[in-house]
């Protein structure tokens, strides 16, 4: 049957309006053009609309995805800035514990610095000749810094900073635990300094210091002869308190008739000093002074003119200068 209508044909007529002047247009067509007219007429609408529709899906979803990128656009810039600015702040953080890597490395050596000087107080002859070393690398003072060209940074120029302010402290690390042995060495020192200063005839032994016959050689008073006068004859009145001159042991606290009543006291390191002439002695054999003790009252007892104390200073045995021993006065005076 359908085979039958496609060799059909077909007959249009056009057939002009109220114009009987015009003659009838006749079209003939074949049933198979028909056919194949009308299927890729449908079929270019059907096309049409699938477009249509498609189009129209792709629209809205190109529009929830530009939306959806615009989101994350916005998102992944404000994590950016806000990564920049996290990283801003690591850096300053780096540019401030470099100072700070600075100023403790400046304190440090001013830690050395008085721990040298300590040292030297505890060894005062060396005062003089030994240059005190200065701390090391001093840090810049930037605190006055108050203007000029500002350039900004390079990551590589921060990452740079970091890695040497890591390296300081860890150089400040050591530089510490160098400070600290040295520091109980000194206290060592300190401690021994306080412990021979103790023992040290430092101080007068009489509050008056006015010497009438000092150390050497001199005419002797009773006979007129050259002699030598082994210590200090310090002048005083009847009574005057005096005082050891270091911490020691009494050896021996006598009366004879050259010395009058006399005291000896020993100290250490060979040490041992003498005072003579006194009115009266407050010690006795074996007790256990200390530095600046009143241990008798100045008199005129034995081979004596008046009223004074001799006063003598003995290293292993020897008669020596009290003078250069006289560096400290009294905690009293
Ligand atoms: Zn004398």
């Amino acid at each position: 049957m359908k085979l039958k209508w496609f060799k059909k044909k077909f007959t249009f007529m056009v057939i002009p309006d109220n114009d009987p002047s015009r003659s009838v247009l006749r079209f003939r067509v074949h049933g198979l053009l028909l056919y194949v007219f009308f299927s890729i007429f449908f079929a270019l609408i059907v096309i049409s609309m699938i477009l249509y529709i498609v189009h129209g899906k792709s629209s809205l979803l190109n529009s929830i995805l530009a939306k959806k990128l615009t989101g994350q656009e916005q998102e992944y810039s404000q994590t950016v800035s806000s990564k920049d600015l996290t990283i801003e702040q690591l850096q300053n953080k780096v540019i401030q514990l470099s100072e700070q890597a600075a100023e403790i490395q400046s304190r440090i050596g001013e830690m050395q610095k008085l721990d040298e000087e300590v040292k030297l107080l505890t060894n005062p002859d060396k005062t003089a000749k030994k240059q005190v070393k200065a701390g090391t690398e001093v840090a810049q003072d930037s605190s006055n810094d108050k203007g000029g060209p500002m350039l900004s940074v390079t990551n590589e120029e921060i990452l740079q900073l970091a890695d040497n302010t890591q390296k300081n402290f860890k150089a400040l690390g050591t530089e510490m635990t160098t400070l600290f042995g040295s520091m109980e060495q000194t206290k060592k020192k300190v401690i021994n300094a306080i412990e021979l200063l103790k023992i040290s005839p430092t101080i007068w032994p009489v509050t008056t210091r006015h010497i009438t016959s000092g150390f050497g050689f001199r005419e002797d008073p009773f006979t007129y002869r050259p002699t030598f006068h082994s210590g200090f004859d310090i002048a005083g009145s009847f009574d005057d308190p005096v005082y050891v001159t270091a911490d020691g042991t009494v050896i021996s606290s006598d009366y004879d008739k050259l010395h009058g009543n006399n005291i000896v006291v020993s100290h250490s390191k060979g040490l041992r000093t003498w005072y003579m002439h006194l009115n009266k002695s407050l010690v006795s054999e074996g007790d256990h002074v200390t530095k600046g003790q009143q241990i008798g009252l100045l008199g005129s007892t034995g081979r004596s003119t008046g009223p004074h104390l001799h006063y003598e200073v003995k290293k292993d045995g020897v008669s020596v200068d009290p003078e250069p021993y006289l560096i400290t006065a009294r905690k009293e005076e």
